[in-house]
């Protein structure tokens, strides 16, 4: 596919191209980890920005059977794709929102009493949902000494926590969560239990923790769970940008918004169609004061320049040999990790991700 539609490619500043094949090993990577447990599939934030059409039939493909959004508009487009799935709602259960979530079989993942009370006082009997248990985020979810007060004829569907900082291995906060969950379960007993994301599957005591059910997300998209060590995931994302002007410029010369950066030589400068409104976060800009992102053109790895536009950044191409008007420059991808970027672009490479936009033309690659 790509390269194939150069006209409808210059409609657009950017290119996407997310690797289905990639995404779906690494879906199977994880469930060969977690396995005997089943592993779900985060894909809230719209798949993390990455297209819940094309991401959850892949992953359909790949065999996952159950899928966690945050919002009911989220799980209305999943149930469209996915018939069959079980899909868990994470933000939980809006006032009079039941009959909502028993008319497409979508489970909420309960979050207080409250909500547990309006779920037993609306839904039919057995009604599969999931309560979430606040083991010390202090965001949502039960707190440890409440789950005593719950009614004696709720049975949920699964019992979940999620992680504070399982990407930090030996976090001593981890420790006490995961004896804070197994204190629950057994207030609970005998209900599927579910508690890592990406990271917490690469945890040393996966085995014990693994329970009945994982829940990554991050790691699909070709995210590092494991940060500091190299990414065990495929790559997933690649994010290029047409150079549409080439301007060569004296030393001493300002680029950008505010000329918060100068040429030190005579310099060339290449400006790319794709800017902050496409999720480049303006955090990447090159002033005085902080390096910025990078881009790699033609092979070589090239500076920014100056401060991020909304539809523009400029890059300096003086090292790169044989710049035309045309060429593409690499923001993500290949040797730019997506870590890597996040880490210049002072965040993490989910909001990256969530942050890509609409703009670009997206290439999906499926095999
Ligand atoms: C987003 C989310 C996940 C997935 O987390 P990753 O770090 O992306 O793997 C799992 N559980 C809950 C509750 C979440 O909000």
């Amino acid at each position: 596919m790509r390269g194939h539609s150069p006209v409808f490619a210059d409609l657009h500043g950017g290119r996407l191209t997310i690797d289905l094949k990639a995404l779906a090993d690494n879906w199977r990577q994880l469930a060969r980890r977690a396995g005997p447990a089943e592993t779900a599939a985060a894909v809230k934030a719209d798949a993390y920005g990455l297209g819940i059409e094309a991401v959850v039939p892949a992953l359909l493909n790949a065999g996952c059977r159950s899928f966690f959004v945050a919002h009911f508009s989220e799980a209305l487009r999943v149930r469209a794709l996915a018939p069959d799935a079980v899909i868990y709602v994470l933000n939980g259960l809006p006032p009079h929102g039941c009959s909502a979530f028993h008319t497409l079989d979508l489970r909420p993942v309960l979050g207080s009493l409250d909500e547990v009370a309006e779920w037993l006082a609306h839904s039919p009997e057995d009604a599969p949902a999931a309560l979430h248990v606040d083991t010390g985020l202090n965001r949502l979810g039960l707190s440890p000494p409440e789950i005593a007060l719950l009614p004696k004829n709720f049975r949920p569907a699964l019992v979940m926590s999620h992680f504070v900082s399982s990407e930090i291995p030996g976090d001593p906060i981890t420790l006490r969560q995961i004896a804070t969950f197994r204190a629950v379960r057994e207030m609970i007993p005998d209900v599927p239990a579910s508690l890592c994301n990406s990271s917490g599957l690469f945890l040393s005591t996966l085995k014990d923790i693994a329970f009945d059910m994982v829940r990554p997300g991050y790691a699909l998209y070709g995210g590092n769970p494991t940060p500091g060590a190299p990414n065990p995931m495929r790559e997933v994302v690649t994010l290029e940008a047409r150079l549409i002007q080439l301007r060569e410029v004296e030393s001493g010369v300002s680029v950008g918004y505010n000329a918060q950066w100068h040429t030190t030589r005579p310099s060339l400068i290449a400006t790319v169609s794709l800017g902050y409104a496409d999720g480049y976060l303006r955090s990447g800009g090159a002033t005085a004061q902080h390096v910025g992102g990078k881009a790699i053109v033609n092979g070589v790895e090239c500076a920014l320049a100056g401060r991020i536009s909304m539809d523009l950044i400029t890059i300096d191409v003086t090292d790169a040999p044989g710049v035309q008007r045309g060429d593409w420059a690499v923001l993500v991808g290949g040797r730019l990790a997506l870590d890597d970027v996040a880490h210049r672009l002072e965040t993490n490479g989910y909001e990256i991700l969530t942050s890509l936009g609409r703009r670009h033309e997206r290439v999906y690659l499926s095999s």
